[in-house]
């Protein structure tokens, strides 16, 4: 019973004690396992010598700065530790981690045999809850035998080194190499796993650090994925072996090796075996399993030939999408359509590819996105595992700047169509890859910000448009002018382009359509004139110019009567009628092209009335439409607001003069047979013709006393004063008949013809060959000089026919005189000066015209001065030349005193005379009073002819020329010069 209680009992006390042991060992009390000494050496502080020993240990709860306390007692692991079996002797700590200590033991010398460790452990009393240390053995495995350390040179001591009581198994020994830990120092490619493991790139180099001790120069390092504690051989090696670098060895505790661990399946980490030789036969030994002497490695996405090629296919799909991103999204729908319907035959091709997609905007953007997000990260990751990380980044975002945006979106933002057009499978390919994506995307935006519908552009928007691009695009400046002008219709009101009522042409509904009227009608360049009654706010018609067609303004046919007949309507519109409504309601043309603004007058304390304000036609309209004025033939001003008159336009015709009542003409004619007579000299007799006479000048000149009356009488058939031109007989005026008929008797064989209304005779009693030409002059006009020497001569013209009245005549009748005044006064005319003033001029010109009578009556008296000095040698002939001067100087008397009677006996007796003088003699006239001369009848004929020759007569000449030179009827020169006797 006490065999078996006892043998219970031990029983009992083995189980408690393992029981403890584990419990122990689950309180986390710190343990060492091995034990290998470093370094021994005999020191002496103080005179006493010690040993001092560095050791390392491996364990387990090693606490950094625990107290270590050595005994010479053996006893069992975890066996508690007695004080009063404490050992001398001081550890201090080096260093330590949880499984790892490195130590430093100093004790006297004094000292031998083996030395066991105790290792304190804290706890809480159980009854008094007081924290109690205690030590505990580290069992017999765990020793340093002092003896045997110094009978041994300090670096051959090996350490008894003895394996985890668990692995009864002993390390082998490995010499003095150990690695306690490794650094990656470069390399292209890594990064760390959560407890610090390197995880490097497979198959590329990377160039590690070893820190440890005992390196050599022929040591190597090689890499496996079984595991074991450090000091046991490695079983099988799985990388090359690989020796350190040169020159990398740093007093045996560091160094550097350039590995390249291969592609090995299994996610397991490399452990490291080192052998003292760089031989391959030899033993390599475990170094620990620690962290930090594991390495990883990850294989490579792909091959490198692979990477480069799909780097360079990504970076080109990039820049491909970056750019339809920008040349397709850019154009939006409405643009698109506009180019299908408007562009080249290219574009209009391109745009109809791009059309059906570009159609579905969203989903388009989100596919070309999510393809250039994708390609971009592609392209960055793969570059990242090629080179480092810095230069995967600079060389990315520059690769991406520049291939992938800014080169394609240059392009693009000018060639988008054509690149978006002949992409297109690509697109849609990138579309149907990322359609669940893309396309949900796509939806749901188009569910938030509604379905896209392409730029609208307002009036104001697209008047700008056209307004900013010019200058780029095809369209001139009126093109623009008349797109801005057509979309402003709408903004402007018929007020702000009429013209105003007070600068309004109108007619009184009372007004007679008389020439006068009729004239200034003509004159203003309207075509209709409204027609107001009582005052010109009352507009009851309209006249328009065609209704005049068959209006004779002889018949002063009144203006209500034609109002009456055509009743043309007026069309009324309120001021704030915009020009867009106006521009309808004259295209309709229901009432014309012609309006008039009225407004409601509410002004004043009356009750408010319509006031007409202006009148606006379609002209005004399309003004505004084209935005420039348009000038038609009949305008007269160019803008009728400003009121600026034409500049470029031919002088108008203006025939008011015509119609002046106040008229010096002694017979009055008509104003239309006066027009009748104007326009018939300015354009068939080539004297008056424009370029000789201007045509204000005929105008004045036909309101000069030149209308001349034959009136009926008994004896008007025998009465002198119905012959107009007498055969012989010398005249120097021009006729042309303008109503009546004349009959003309001509030659010896008194052949008779008739002439009736605008038959003229004696031109050549007008023009003149005698004088000096000015080549500045213009042709046929001769110059100033060279007429006012022409008026001094005396020019008669000897018809060789009867003109004479066979019914009642008007006619008039233009003296030479008066014809040269008035081409001087057209050359002073043409030659007026700028700055000279309409009335200064004209009233210049009325002078010239009238001081004409007053010359000839001067001139008459100074012939009768000259004569009376030459009297001494003047012959009978010379008296009757004067007197035919005399009797020509009575023709000068003015026509509108002319009518039937009966001349004087005198004067037929001195007309008689005169003719007879003519025929018989050759008159020489002395030219200059300063070189008085005589007549001879010794002296040469002084006949002269007019330049072209006169069909019915002949000019004679009263020379008074001191040049010395005249002309014979033949055209010779001949010497006026007086010949001295
Ligand atoms: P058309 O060219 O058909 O012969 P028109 O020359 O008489 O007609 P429009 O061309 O319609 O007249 O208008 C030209 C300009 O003259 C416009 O600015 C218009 O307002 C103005 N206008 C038209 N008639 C008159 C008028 N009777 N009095 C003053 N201004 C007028």
């Amino acid at each position: 019973m006490a065999r078996v209680s006892s043998r219970t009992l031990s029983c009992l006390l083995t189980f408690f004690l393992v029981a403890e042991i584990a419990s122990l060992e689950e309180n986390n009390i710190p343990t060492f396992f091995n034990i290998k000494l470093e370094q021994t050496r005999n020191i002496t502080v103080h005179n006493g010598s010690y040993t001092n020993i560095v050791f390392q240990v491996s364990g387990k709860n090693i606490i950094p700065s625990m107290g270590i306390k050595i005994t010479q007692k053996v006893s069992q692991i975890y066996a508690p530790c007695q004080e009063s079996d404490f050992q001398y002797g001081n550890i201090s700590e080096i260093r330590s981690d949880h499984k790892y200590g490195q130590y430093n033991l100093t004790v006297p010398h004094s000292v031998g045999g083996r030395i066991y460790f105790c290792l304190p452990h804290s706890s809480k009393d159980r009854l008094t809850g007081n924290n109690i240390t205690e030590w505990y053995h580290q069992g017999p495995n765990v020793v340093i035998t002092l003896n045997e350390i110094e009978n041994q040179p300090p670096q051959e001591n090996l350490i008894e080194s003895r394996a985890r009581r668990d692995d009864p198994t002993s390390p082998p020994e490995i010499g003095r190499i150990r690695i306690r830990a490794i650094r990656l120092e470069a390399s292209n490619a890594y990064e760390l796993d959560d407890d610090g493991v390197p995880n490097v790139l497979s198959g590329s180099e990377h160039t590690l650090r070893l820190f440890g001790e005992g390196f050599t120069n022929v040591m190597s390092i090689g890499f496996t994925k079984t595991n074991a504690e450090f000091g046991n051989p490695c079983a099988r090696v799985q990388t090359d072996f690989f020796s350190i670098l040169n020159g990398t060895l740093v007093s045996d505790t560091t160094v550097q090796v350039k590995v390249n661990i291969p592609s090995i399946p299994g996610n397991e980490p490399f452990y490291i075996c080192v052998r003292n030789t760089p031989s391959s036969k030899d033993i390599s030994y475990y170094q620990g399993t620690e962290p930090w002497l594991q390495i990883k490695t990850y294989d490579a996405f792909m091959p490198l030939w692979a990477s480069i090629l799909v780097i360079v296919i990504c970076i080109s799909f990039s820049s491909l999408f970056s750019g339809l991103n920008l040349g397709l999204m850019s154009m939006d729908k409405t643009e698109l359509k506009i180019l299908c319907n408007t562009g080249t035959a290219k574009e209009r091709k391109y745009a109809r590819v791009i059309q059906p997609v570009r159609n579905h905007g969203n989903y388009l953007l989100c596919s070309i996105l999510l393809g250039n997000v994708l390609v971009n990260s592609i392209f960055t990751i793969l570059l990242d595992g090629l080179t480092s990380g810095l230069i995967a980044v600079i060389f990315s975002t520059l690769a991406i700047v520049l291939f992938g945006e800014i080169f394609p979106q240059a392009v693009c933002s000018r060639h988008g169509l054509a690149i978006g057009a002949k992409t297109i499978y690509i697109t849609k390919t990138v579309m149907v890859l990322t359609f669940p994506l893309s396309y949900s995307i796509a939806k749901f935006l188009d569910c938030v910000l509604g379905e896209e519908i392409g730029n609208v552009y307002t009036r104001e928007r697209l008047k700008e448009l056209v307004m900013v691009t010019t200058g780029e695009n095809d369209l001139d400046k009126d093109e623009v002018n008349i797109i801005s002008g057509a979309l402003e219709l709408r903004r402007k009101s018929v007020a702000e382009v009429m013209t105003k009522i007070e600068d309004v042409f109108m007619l009184d509904y009372e007004a007679v359509l008389d020439f006068e009227t009729i004239t200034e009608i003509m004159k203003s360049g309207y075509s209709r004139i409204p027609v107001y009654e009582g005052n010109r706010q009352n507009i009851v018609t309209m006249l328009y110019i065609k209704d005049l067609a068959f209006v004779d303004p002889d018949d002063n046919t009144p203006l209500k009567t034609l109002c009456q007949f055509y009743q043309n309507p007026c069309n009324f519109v309120f001021e704030d009628v915009t020009l867009d409504v106006m521009f309808k309601i004259f295209k309709e043309g229901n009432k014309g092209h012609m309006a008039f603004v009225s407004r409601v007058n509410s002004d004043g304390e009356g009750d408010p009335f319509y006031e007409t304000i202006g009148l606006i036609t379609l002209e005004d309209v399309i003004e505004e439409l084209i935005q420039s004025e348009i000038v038609d033939e009949t305008d007269v001003i160019t803008d009728n607001r400003t009121k600026r008159r034409r500049k470029d336009q031919a002088e108008r015709k203006d025939f008011t003069i015509f119609a002046d009542k106040t008229d010096k003409n002694k017979v009055r004619m008509s104003p239309q047979l006066t027009l009748a007579a104007y326009q018939y000299l300015s354009t068939s007799v080539e004297p008056f013709q424009v370029n000789v006479i201007s045509e204000t000048i005929l105008k004045r000149l036909l309101k000069q006393d030149i209308v001349c009356h034959i009136k009926k009488n008994k004896e008007w058939r025998t009465d002198p004063v119905t012959v107009i031109y007498s055969q012989g007989k010398a005249v120097d005026y021009f006729v042309i008949i303008l109503e009546g008929r004349v009959e003309v008797t001509v030659g010896q064989e008194n052949l008779v013809f008739e002439g009736g209304p605008f038959t003229y005779f004696g031109t050549q009693a007008l023009v003149q060959t005698v004088g000096i030409e000015s080549p500045a002059a213009p042709a046929g006009m001769g110059s100033l000089e060279s007429l006012n020497i022409d008026s001094m001569l005396r020019h008669t013209f000897i018809p060789d026919y009867t003109v004479r009245a066979s019914t009642e005549v008007l006619y008039l009748k233009i003296k030479r005189s008066l014809y040269l005044a008035a081409k001087r006064a057209t050359l002073m005319e043409k030659s007026k000066r700028e700055n000279q003033t309409k009335e200064q001029f004209d009233e210049e010109i009325d002078k010239m015209l009238q001081k004409d009578s007053y010359e000839k009556e001067a001139r008459r008296r100074r012939k009768h001065i000259d004569t009376s000095k030459y009297k001494t040698v003047e012959s009978d002939q010379a008296q009757k030349a004067g007197q035919l001067l005399d009797a020509t100087e009575d023709d000068d008397i003015s026509c509108g005193r002319i009518t039937p009677r009966r001349k004087s006996s005198r004067n037929l007796q001195q007309n008689k005379s005169t003719q007879e003088l003519i025929n018989q003699n050759e008159l020489q006239l002395q030219l200059s009073p300063k070189s008085p001369g005589h007549l001879s009848n010794a002296s040469p004929p002084n006949r002269l002819t007019v330049k072209g020759g006169d069909v019915n007569g002949s000019l004679k000449s009263s020379p008074v020329d001191d040049d010395h030179h005249t002309m014979d009827s033949k055209g010779e020169e001949m010497s006026l010069l007086p010949k001295k006797s």
